[in-house]
Order: structure tokens, then C-alpha cells, then sequence
């Protein structure tokens, strides 16, 4: 009797490396994140930042005209005049629709169309007001506070779309519990989900897909990129997540939020 030996299987090794930091976390000085690593703030912290943002490019804007007020009459004497006047005006419109913003968000009222609001000059006040927080170490609760006030004009629309339409972003960086969960619910709703591990590998999938609408997990400083890139060519929501062991590994997110979303865009 000969003895069948098994055919001789490849061993699969895997090297785990401690973290994979994102760019946007490459100064990371290893230490545990503030708050557990939870940024959660009130809307009203953006707004108060977006407000300094606007004013400060109004004000640059300001002093680059008065510096190049004598070459500009070089050019055309009344060229100054008409410059200021420019500014003045872009100015007046970018407060009036700044109040717009505020009364559609604390109104609950859809006062402009998507592409007006969040989907459009939103996305860029947003990207810089997120600058301006920096030197004031509060860029992650800015950002945070512009995710939840953009999510909530977004849920305002009442999309909906069919299932195979639907597409959830997740990062690499979930717990196994996240994963699970979001697992869980994509399979509850028959919706694809995908590992985006970078921006630019996002915007792929995207790109092959061609889906409707993405519900995106992230921390914030990978969904205010994500956000400003891709929100306003698809619309988006953007699920932020809690990182209790600093940034880029065993992140957790709150689940509910996530089914409400993809329960509400498949229309059940
Ligand atoms: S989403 Fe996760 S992996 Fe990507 S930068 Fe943020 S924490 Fe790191």
C-alpha cells in the first residue's frame, strides 16, 4: 500500500508592520491623540473659523490691491478704481452667501441648490478654513465640525438611489469590530464595499464603478481631501471615525449613523 503524501501547499507569510501612517498624519509625534482620539465638535466651531477664513482672504485680498493700486494706474488710471470696486463686491456676495449657509443649516432650510451650497464653494471654504485652524492646533475638530454641518445639507436632499448605485468607501485602518459591523450592514443592504487604502486608489474605484453615491469613512483629514476631490462631481456622505490608538489603526465608527445612511440613500 503506498501512502499518498499531500501536495505541498505555499505558506503564506505575512509581515505585519506596526502602523501605516497616512501622509496626512506624517507628523504625528506618537503620542495618544487628544480625547481619545474622538474629535467630535459643534458646528458652530466651523463656523466661527470660517468666518476668520473669509475675512482673512478678503483682508489679503485687500492689501494685494493696495500694493499693486500704483502699477495697476500705471496701466489704466481708473483701473485701481475698478479693482477695489471688483473686490468690493466679491466680498459683499461671498458674506451674503456665507449667511445663506448659516440660515440653510441652523434653518433647516434649502435655501440654494447642492451645487450652490455644499457640493459646491462649500467644499473649498471648508478645505480652507481647515488651513487657517492649523496654527491654532484645531484643524481636526474644524474639520470635523465642517464634515458633520456638510453631511447634515447633504441628508437634506433626500437622495435616493438603487442599491447597485451605492457604493461604501471604508479605509484600512478599521478595528475588526468596525469591519465586522460595516460588513454587516453593506451585506444587510446589498451594497459593495471597497478598501480604499490611499485618495488617489478612491477616486479609481470611483472612476470603474461609476456609482450614484458613496457613503465614505475616514478620519477627518482624509475626508476633508476626499470630500473637497470627489463631492462635487457625486454626492457623498462622509462618516468620520474615532481613533482610541492614535491615527491609522483600530479605528471605530459609529455604525447606526453608517445603516441610517445606506437604509435611507437604497430608499427602504
Ligand atoms: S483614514 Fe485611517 S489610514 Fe487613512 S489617514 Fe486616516 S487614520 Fe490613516
Amino acid at each position: 500500500m503506498t501512502v499518498e503524501t499531500p501536495p505541498a501547499r505555499a505558506q503564506l507569510i505575512r509581515i505585519e508592520t506596526d502602523r501605516r501612517l497616512g501622509h496626512e498624519w506624517d507628523e504625528w509625534d506618537g503620542k495618544p491623540l487628544p480625547g481619545g482620539g474622538d474629535f467630535s465638535a459643534q458646528p458652530g466651531l466651523f463656523f466661527r473659523f470660517a468666518a476668520v477664513t473669509i475675512a482673512a482672504a478678503m483682508g489679503a485680498g485687500a492689501a494685494v490691491v493696495f500694493l499693486l493700486a500704483p502699477r495697476l494706474a500705471d496701466v489704466w488710471p481708473a483701473l485701481p478704481h475698478a479693482v477695489w470696486l471688483a473686490l468690493g463686491a466679491a466680498s459683499a456676495i461671498t458674506w451674503l452667501w456665507f449667511g445663506v449657509l448659516l440660515l440653510s443649516f441652523y434653518g433647516r432650510a434649502r435655501l440654494l441648490p447642492e451645487a450652490w451650497l455644499e457640493r459646491g464653494p462649500y467644499l473649498g471654504l471648508m478645505s480652507l478654513t481647515s488651513f487657517v485652524a492649523r496654527p491654532f492646533g484645531k484643524r481636526d475638530w474644524v474639520e470635523h465640525a465642517a464634515i458633520d454641518v456638510y453631511n447634515a445639507l447633504a441628508e437634506r436632499r433626500r437622495r435616493t438611489v438603487g442599491k447597485g448605485e451605492l457604493l461604501v468607501l471604508i479605509p484600512r485602518c478599521l478595528s475588526k469590530e468596525a469591519l465586522d459591523g460595516v460588513l454587516t450592514i453593506a451585506g444587510r443592504y446589498e451594497v459593495p464595499v471597497f478598501v480604499a487604502t490611499r485618495g488617489q486608489l478612491a477616486r479609481r474605484v470611483i472612476r470603474e464603478r461609476r456609482p450614484r453615491a458613496v457613503v465614505a469613512v475616514a478620519c477627518e483629514r482624509d475626508m476633508t481631501t476626499g470630500l473637497r476631490d470627489v463631492a462635487g462631481k457625486l454626492p457623498v456622505l462622509g462618516l468620520t471615525m474615532r481613533l482610541p490608538n492614535g491615527p491609522c489603526r483600530d479605528a471605530m465608527l459609529d455604525l447606526d449613523t453608517m445603516e441610517r445612511w445606506v437604509k435611507t440613500w437604497v430608499g427602504l
